[in-house]
């Protein structure tokens, strides 16, 4: 049988991913020496020192390494949330390093869908609502923002809970409605951080396999900082870091 993500890309193609981005595996993201120094006082942190990194669209990199290593450090830095300390941060054509607020902004409205460890959700809004959110705010009109949201909550399989408000869904449930809120926009990378590891064992196995489902079918470039070995391992690459340099790049066989 097949997947409900590729049952939905043969139906509505253009609804929901980007136009030839199936088979489309040119470089996405690019980082050349990138270095993110903090300095309090006399002491500087070099919490990213010298980072070069190139990931293809469509691919799905698992981050890991000890606290304190910088993996949020680069994936602020991957998602416009800060500006490197040196070098170069490429995604899809845009100069991270150079750009300015206002593009910045544009660029995480439009390019990017976050996933938090703690959802993130809002809680006065039911879950159509806030997978809805991202497309209002970029100024989708209300009908197509919820026509769009609701294909989205069938991905993650959460149809029968679209009217529920978030304290009436499990763990799991809050993950996999955040999961839909940071694809809905069609964004060219998605960034997680952490995202089973509020979960009991139970939940975290249903949100991987969603993950492993969304990253193993190319519908996004899918980065995720990850304790877990599981995780890990069901991503096609694994990057390890340890003292704010990559230590280890590997790429599963399949
Ligand atoms: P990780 O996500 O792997 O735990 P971080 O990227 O959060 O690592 O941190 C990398 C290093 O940078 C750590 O030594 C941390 O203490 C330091 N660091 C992170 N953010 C700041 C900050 N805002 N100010 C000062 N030091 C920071």
């Amino acid at each position: 049988m097949k997947s409900s993500v590729s049952a939905m890309i043969e139906k509505s193609p253009r609804s929901f991913a980007r136009r030839g981005s199936l088979a489309d595996k040119t470089g996405l993201i690019s980082l050349k020496n990138v270095t993110r120094d903090y300095t309090s006082g006399e002491r500087t942190v070099h919490a990213l020192d010298g980072v070069s990194l190139e990931i293809a669209r469509q691919e799905f990199v698992a981050i890991s390494g000890p606290s304190g290593c910088g993996k949020s450090t680069l994936i602020h830095l991957l998602a416009g949330l800060d500006h490197p300390t040196g070098g170069e941060i490429l995604v899809d054509s845009l100069a991270l390093h150079s750009a300015d607020d206002a593009a910045l902004t544009q660029f995480r409205r439009r390019q990017v869908g976050l996933v938090f460890q703690f959802f993130n959700l809002l809680p006065t809004m039911n879950v159509r609502e806030n997978v809805s959110l991202p497309l209002l705010l970029q100024g989708v009109s209300p009908a197509e923002s919820e026509e769009r949201a609701t294909q989205l909550i069938d991905l993650v399989g959460l149809r029968e809970r679209a009217d529920h408000f978030v304290h009436q869904l499990s763990g799991g449930e809050q993950q996999r409605t955040a999961i839909a809120r940071a694809l809905v926009h069609r964004p060219s990378l998605v960034i997680a951080d952490e995202p089973t590891g509020n979960l009991d064992s139970h939940s975290a196995a249903s949100v991987m396999q969603l993950l492993e489902k969304i990253g193993g079918e190319g519908l996004t470039t899918l980065i995720v900082v990850t304790h877990s070995v599981e995780v890990a391992r069901a991503a096609s690459r694994h990057v390890e870091m340890r003292d704010g340099r990559i230590v280890g790049d590997s790429r599963s066989a399949s």
